[in-house]
């Protein structure tokens, strides 16, 4: 099948390696026979809801959002219709800040952000800085860890009752106190993880993808072929065990 992925403001979010997640996704689809089409989707491009499979969006200091922001806020009717429908998103760091109600900067200034997430970001006097693990349990009764990094300086506060992506094991998190990371609204999910972050947690690269192949037309997809990984698990390995160094929750 071919899998189409929207990437958002790719020539403006995308420090953290964010094209390393695609090419994670595009080699992970096409050795099980799919097919991954990117396009990239700039500043004022038009953005269809349903054409898009997957949707994602990198991370960005702060001028870099500043840049994207009131055009990305401006297709929060067309994110939240793409989700709706069924599109799977993973949004990352800055991305994911934008995709709550907003975010203040570091000066005081408002991005307004898309509100497709029910969260809302400040930014604090210190970054959080560091390995992380997670565990997540995106299918009930399947927990799962997932490794990362997060350098940001922004809190994420997550409305009551808006699901986490994870618990955080060890790092900060969304706002270092909560206990939680990231957040998930169906198929959509946010993260601060980067580094980047599928090449080491295939498990989830592999959930983006099963969901994007829901959505192209495969409601009932087979079960994507299981692949060797063990380069990913060492990585993985590597990441969860600095993170299990550093300490912090737990
Ligand atoms: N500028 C945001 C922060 O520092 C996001 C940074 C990022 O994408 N790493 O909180």
């Amino acid at each position: 099948m071919t899998i189409r992925v929207g990437h958002l403001y790719p020539d403006y979010l995308n420090i953290y390696a964010d094209r390393g997640n695609i090419a994670v996704l595009a080699r992970r689809a096409a050795l099980r026979g799919h097919e991954l089409v990117v396009q990239a989707i700039g500043l004022g491009d038009p953005l269809s809801p349903g054409a898009h499979d997957l949707l994602y969006v990198g991370g960005g200091q702060d001028r870099e959002q500043a840049a994207i922001a009131s055009d990305l806020a401006a297709r929060g009717d067309e994110i939240a219709a793409a989700v709706d429908g069924g599109a799977a998103l993973l949004a990352v760091c800055g991305g994911y800040q934008l995709l709550g109600r907003g975010y203040r900067g570091r000066d005081g200034s408002f991005m307004p952000g898309v509100g497709l997430f029910a969260h809302e970001t400040v930014a604090g006097e210190t970054r959080m800085i560091g390995d992380v693990l997670l565990e997540c349990e995106l299918e009930p009764g399947n927990v799962r860890l997932l490794a990362g990094f997060e350098n940001h300086a922004g809190r994420t506060l997550l409305d009551p009752g808006a699901e986490a992506l994870g618990r955080v094991v060890h790092g900060f998190g969304n706002d270092g106190e909560s206990g939680f990371e990231g957040c998930r609204l169906g198929r959509a999910l946010g993260t601060y993880l980067h580094g980047p972050l599928l090449p080491r947690n295939p498990w989830l690269a592999d959930w983006l993808l099963a969901q994007a192949l829901a959505h192209a037309g495969d409601e009932a997809p087979a079960a994507l072929t299981p692949l060797p990984d063990d380069l990913e698990t060492e990585a993985f390995r590597v990441a969860a065990d600095r993170a299990r160094a550093r300490g912090g929750r737990r």
